[in-house]
């Protein structure tokens, strides 16, 4: 019996380690409370989330830091700015901020002008692996950009969701000779996104992280703020155009857009304000156990900061962010209480990063993927949680990303264990693979897998994706995301112990993941 008893605590212990829905509930309550005014970069609200952060971390013996990221923020000045559309007739069409277009700001250039002939490039993107070139025929040199978002649906959904990425498509127009972009967006785009919430999210600004010179990491001085024009002003931008504005919604549509020049020129005018701001990822650290792997290191990612205090909806104005993103901290630290527990810590070190920037385009995880707090090349996978909708319960968790690497037969391994269902991403259209702290850390070679919850529902004639596209709607970046939503901390729970399962396995196999061979992303990133 006495040899017996530690054996029995080590096995009850293991078991026992797991992500606590009530746990995952109390953590959200803080995170969203409205004392914390929706957790903006930069604000009073975030640095009490980061404490608190730290704190939760430090009671389970975690040691954690913070990692300071400089920023510049920029914001535009609406009255001083304007789209001014000259068409070859001579009619001319002023655009007002707000209802003709919106931009969050040059980051550059307090008073960025730019005036040139504009050209129809499809969705702006040059893809050689896919034969696909929205340049080809035509000349982009000293021109405006005009190009749709997304990308076409016959890509498959993680290099669909690459070439969207604003930032491989500013890089694009700059390699084109392009001045100046504008985004435009479809009626069915703006279906998903309402333009009252492009506008309000665009007065919050963006920000960019500095590199030690002081200039903005991947600005591009080549190119003046892009603004995205809103149904009315891509009406008077196609206007006169070889092919009428329906058709090229059709086009775009079909995945096939045209590209031509239009018959228009348009004078950006842009000013804006800069600041600079600081603000802080949390880097919380488990110490691995075994000597020759304890240098390495498993990411859990998830952000920390959301949107802060916007122009009121429905009389809110404190984006509370409960599932964007107090869910995923709320898992993650739930996750490293499990990791705490373990009877010994797994082989591989692992860090719980809490960051910081995510709804200004991913800054702090980018900060950190180019200035990491261990070694380069160290870092094994990243694991990011971002946004767990959790309102009914599912069979299946949607692991994002898994199948460019190693990590695909992981997340098997773990589904077979805890008797939960894999789904191909529901929403390709999304582009989810780019939209979250998982991508930066792809951009520098590491393999990382973004789990969601799925969607084939438990309770019969539930349709999880059409309650889900109404949240994306709906709720999505705006104050109702708050704790009066009919969340089921069950179905957190589920994915939050997949990610569990999945960081542990990582921490404790033998060899490293690693990209597959010939993978689009291993092969334009990965190192190895
Ligand atoms: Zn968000």
């Amino acid at each position: 019996m006495r040899r017996l008893l530690p054996i029995l605590l080590f096995l009850a212990a293991a078991a026992n380690a797991q992500v606590r829905p009530e746990g995952m509930r109390a953590h959200v309550r803080f995170l969203a409370d409205d004392a914390l005014e929706g957790r903006g970069t930069g604000t009073r609200g975030f640095q009490i989330a980061a404490k608190y952060v730290s704190a939760q971390l430090e009671a389970m013996g975690i040691r954690s830091s913070q990692q300071t990221v400089p920023f510049r923020a920029t914001g535009i000045i609406p009255d001083r700015s304007s789209v001014t559309l000259t068409h070859d007739d001579g009619s001319t069409v002023s655009l007002k901020f707000g209802d003709g277009f919106v931009n969050s700001g040059d980051i550059l250039r307090q008073d960025a002008t730019v005036e040139a002939p504009v050209v129809f490039v499809g969705y702006g993107i040059t893809a050689p692996d896919r034969q696909y070139d929205d340049y080809a025929n035509v000349d982009a040199h000293g021109k405006i950009v005009a190009f749709f978002s997304d990308a076409p649906a016959s890509f498959p959904s993680d290099l669909r969701a690459h070439y969207s990425s604003s930032y491989e498509k500013a890089k694009n127009a700059a390699q084109h000779g392009a001045v100046g972009t504008i985004l435009c967006i479809t009626p069915t785009d703006e279906a998903r996104a309402p333009w009252s919430r492009r506008v309000r999210q665009s007065k919050l600004g963006s920000m960019y992280w500095l590199e030690k010179d002081g200039t903005p990491h991947g600005a591009r001085p080549e190119l003046v703020a892009g603004v995205t024009l809103s149904q009315s002003g891509l009406a008077a931008l196609f206007q006169g155009a070889a092919t009428s504005l329906d058709d090229v919604f059709k086009s775009v549509a079909a995945g096939a857009p045209k590209s031509m020049p239009l018959p228009a020129k348009a004078k950006l005018q842009i000013a804006s304000r800069h600041a600079n701001v600081q603000s802080a990822n949390v880097v919380g650290l488990l110490t691995g156990s075994d000597p020759k792997l304890m240098g390495e290191y498993v990411v859990y990612s998830a952000h920390l900061d959301h949107l802060g205090i916007s122009e009121p909806v429905d009389g809110d104005r404190i984006n509370n962010g409960a599932l964007d993103n107090a869910s995923g901290i709320a898992a993650m630290l739930e996750i490293a209480r499990a990791f705490s527990e373990l009877p010994k810590p797994p082989r591989r070190s692992i860090i719980f990063l809490a960051v910081t920037g995510e709804e200004k385009g991913l800054r702090g995880a980018d900060y950190f993927a180019n200035n990491p707090t261990v070694p380069a090349g160290s870092i094994v996978a990243d694991i990011n949680i971002d946004e767990i909708l959790m309102f009914h319960p599912v069979h299946d968790v949607t692991p994002i990303g898994a199948e460019h690497s190693t990590l695909e037969a992981v997340v098997q391994k773990v589904a077979r264990d805890q008797h939960v269902e894999i789904s191909p991403d529901p929403y390709p259209e999304e582009v989810v693979f780019v939209r979250s702290d998982q991508y930066p850390f792809v951009k520098v070679g590491i393999p990382a897998v973004y789990v969601g919850a799925g969607y084939r529902p438990v309770e019969k004639d539930r349709n999880i994706l059409e309650d889900t596209m109404q949240w994306i709607k709906n709720i999505y970046h705006t104050p109702k995301d708050d704790m009066s939503q009919p969340i089921d901390w069950s179905v957190g729970a589920q994915v939050a112990n997949f990610d569990f399962g999945i960081g542990l396995e990582v921490a404790n196999a033998d060899a490293r993941p690693t990209w597959k061979k010939g993978d689009f992303f291993g092969d334009t990133f990965g190192t190895k």
